[in-house]
């Protein structure tokens, strides 16, 4: 199996490179792709950039050109269930993007794709429960040794968990509270909002290849949501997705 790793984070990227053996790398697309074993594994390794065609196009140049049969996408998304936390680990077990529309048209449902008869990209349960436990073996184990207690203070992280729930996608950053109400209403199980992860599901799905995506919560996408962005990144977000896909391919 050959596993394509996509982030939205830079760093992220680059300390899943670090850990990489016997990497080449080509640049594509203004993406550079890196290729390499983790654990064993194929992978190739890219920084997607941002929005759901950036995302996609990553996507696709990982299937068409590298042959990767296994897509994960990792990176920072803005929680809005109100349980979650700052530093919470989210599992998509179902995708949909939310800035999709054409309900004007008869006999179809807001946010369903067109002419793809389908408004939601499910992930199959058996992959989710192999992020989950990854996911929280991090947590649990190396989340100490891997981030300072200042980190995680200057953030108010205390006990974070890993849940999982819908993402939803579109290009647009979130951070405003009536936005949030108005999803909430409309996705049933809506756990963040973040702008790539139903694209490059709905990639995966028209390949017929699986898709994991986990996110790091950065912000609550709230009128609020402006943090300290890179900070958090540096510190924080690139450290919790990078360590738990390094446990997921060691568990794999
Ligand atoms: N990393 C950048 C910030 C990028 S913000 C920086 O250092 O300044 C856009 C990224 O954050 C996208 O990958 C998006 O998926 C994610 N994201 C986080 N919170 C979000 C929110 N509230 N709404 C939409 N996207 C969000």
């Amino acid at each position: 199996m050959k596993i394509g790793i996509l982030g939205a984070m830079e760093e992220e990227i680059h300390l899943l490179g670090r850990q990489m053996t016997g990497s080449s790398s080509e640049i594509r697309g203004k993406r550079e792709y890196l290729h390499g074993q983790l654990f064993g594994h194929d992978i190739y390794l890219v920084f997607s950039r941002w929005g759901k065609v950036a995302a996609s196009a990553t996507a696709t140049t990982l299937i068409e050109r590298y042959g990767v049969d296994y897509l994960i996408f990792t990176g920072v998304a803005g929680g809005v269930d109100p349980q979650l936390n700052i530093g919470d680990i989210v599992i998509a077990d179902n995708l949909i993007q939310h800035d999709m529309d054409v309900s004007f048209l008869p006999q179809m449902k807001e946010f369903e794709i067109p002419l793809l008869g389908r408004a939601d990209f499910p992930v199959d349960s058996r992959e989710v429960e192999k992020a989950v436990m990854a996911a929280e073996n991090w947590l649990r184990q190396d989340l100490i040794k891997q981030v300072t207690s200042e980190a995680l203070k200057e953030f108010a992280i205390t006990a974070p968990r890993v849940v999982c729930g819908t993402i939803a996608s579109g290009d647009q950053f979130i951070s405003s509270n009536d936005k949030v109400q108005q999803l909430r209403k409309k996705i049933p199980n809506l756990c963040c909002v973040e702008m790539e992860g139903a694209a490059v599901a709905q990639v995966a799905y028209e390949y017929g290849i699986p898709c994991l995506v986990l996110r790091t919560v950065s912000d609550k996408a709230d009128d609020d949501a402006i943090i300290d962005f890179p900070r958090f990144i540096t510190s924080v977000a690139a450290f919790f997705t990078c360590g738990s896909v390094l446990r997921l391919l060691k568990e794999w």
